[in-house]
């Protein structure tokens, strides 16, 4: 089938359409100031749009006019835009615009290319985002997403994001412009990705040509049946800013029948919002005692036939509220959320204590039944499991003595079920919020699916859901029957 963008945009324009709204977006909308789009726009360049948001919220009360912006020293607007990427050379920038904006724009942010590009700080690319989204002009904002995109659909076939621009200017109708960018963005780090993009489930598949692309191996098994039951595990960092991260539109996309939350850190009092979003399941808590901390829930559209927290004679894993179990008609499910170590591997003989506890309490239920086991383990298996091995060989999710419980479950016949669709490297869990680790994918896997060796066959696939953003860890999921 031939490719044509005027067939295909509108899909993928509605197969964004449900993401997240990127945050430059986002403030145009709701400030209409083109001053504050321009300072976000400024923050978000190689910076995750949570952390421009977080930046944002510092800064405007303190630097909401281009007077009060030359108020702040070049410090303390480090301190405020702190951890955006290159955050230095952006407190200079900022700090370098009022002067700029006062002595050549009257104080105000120009509108067009030739003067925006003479601001501190502002290149190509920040440029026609201001102009497309802070006046509504049009203007083609290519980033990385939208320079690889438009080469994989062929409407482009050039070495340069610049390069690119200054095509689709030439091919590209005027009516696309402005859309261009927040469309292929979210596209790009949602659907279309860098690496093993998922042409599986694109709804413009049957016409790309995927010029260069190496689509993600699927994993799904060719025994997948009716009867089969999604389980979503996912480690939140916190369900109160889960829930004002996409938390809900998480959960009604992927629609697990089965949802293991880890490190809630919040009892359910504190987070009354959560009723509207899961109904139609049953809930189960253990919260950690201390308050802030640790924690894990359980959303389930089938009610258990019993449910109890805590490993078998470990009375503090109930303090930290770590594990929460669940029987069925014909398995046990237990939610973990696995001590960390600790820099220095301080809190290690506690964490060996925990897990040889849980595979005695592993062992012990899968005698009856089936045995699903989910959650952030915080450790990762082998170097495959990990961007730096070397690195890391005796640092806390690494140590040798963590790594040889895992072989110890693994000798024991128990089932990695990722692993078991996908041998492939490169596949994480858990990106460090420093170093822009996400976007560069210097990530772990520590976040798993166990089952019993009986139940290998009721495992019909199994994924790591990288395109969900929301907590430092992405959901992992699993498909059972
Ligand atoms: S089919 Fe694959 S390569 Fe083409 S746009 Fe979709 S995800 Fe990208």
């Amino acid at each position: 089938m031939s490719f044509s963008f005027e067939t295909i945009f509108p899909l993928v324009q509605q197969e964004v359409a449900s993401y997240q709204v990127p945050v430059v977006d986002l403030i145009a909308a709701q400030t209409r100031d083109p001053f504050k789009v321009l300072l976000a726009t400024i923050l978000s360049a190689r910076t995750r749009d949570e952390v421009t948001a977080a930046a944002t919220r510092r800064l405007f009360p303190r630097a909401g006019s281009v007077d009060e912006l030359a108020e702040l020293s070049v410090s303390e607007l480090e301190k405020l835009i702190y951890p955006v990427g290159f955050y230095r050379n952006k407190a200079r920038y900022l700090s370098a615009l009022p002067k700029v904006l006062n002595e050549r724009f009257d104080g105000k942010v120009p509108d067009t290319m030739d003067a925006l590009l003479s601001l501190p700080g502002v290149g190509r690319k920040t440029a026609n985002l201001v102009i497309a989204v802070a006046f509504d002009k049009p203007a083609i904002c290519v980033d990385t997403h939208v320079h690889r995109i438009m080469n994989i659909w062929g409407m482009v076939a050039t070495k340069t994001p610049l390069q690119t621009e200054m095509q689709l200017r030439k091919i590209l109708p005027e009516r696309y412009w402005k859309d261009i960018n927040f469309t292929l963005v979210a596209f790009g780090q949602g659907t279309c990705k860098p690496v093993s993009p998922h042409c599986d489930r694109c709804p413009i598949e049957k016409w790309c040509p995927k010029i260069g692309v190496t689509p993600r191996a699927l994993k799904r098994s060719d025994r997948m049946t009716g009867n089969s039951k999604k389980f979503l595990s996912w480690n939140v960092n916190g369900l109160r800013a889960a829930l004002k991260n996409g938390f809900s539109d998480v959960l009604h996309a992927l629609d697990p029948d089965i949802l293991a939350l880890q490190e809630i850190k919040a009892h359910p009092d504190q987070v009354p919002e959560i009723n509207e979003i899961i109904d139609g399941y049953h809930v189960y808590w253990n919260p950690a005692k201390k308050k802030g901390y640790a924690g894990t829930a359980v959303f389930s559209k089938v009610r258990p036939v019993r449910v109890w927290n805590g490993l078998d004679g470990v009375e503090s894993t109930d303090d930290e509220g770590r594990v929460l179990n669940l029987e069925f008609a014909d398995f046990y499910f237990i939610n973990v959320y696995s001590p960390n170590a600790q820099p220095a591997l301080k809190r290690l003989a506690y964490k060996q204590e925990f897990h040889n506890a849980l595979l005695v309490h592993m062992n012990k239920l899968s005698r009856d039944k089936s045995l699903v086991l989910c959650g952030d383990l915080n450790v990762a298996h082998k170097e495959i499991d990990l961007a730096n091995p070397g690195k890391n060989r005796h640092n806390p999710g690494f140590s040798d003595e963590e790594r040889a419980w895992m072989d110890e479950v693994s000798t024991a016949g128990y089932i990695d079920t990722f692993r078991k669709f996908d041998p492939s490297p490169g596949q994480y869990t858990w990106w460090s919020y420093r170093f822009n680790a996400r976007a560069k994918n210097i990530g772990w896997r520590i976040d798993y699916f166990i089952v019993d060796p009986a139940s290998d066959h009721r495992v019909l696939e199994a994924g790591i859901h990288d395109e969900v953003f929301g907590s430092d860890h992405c959901p992992v999921s699993i498909v059972f029957r």
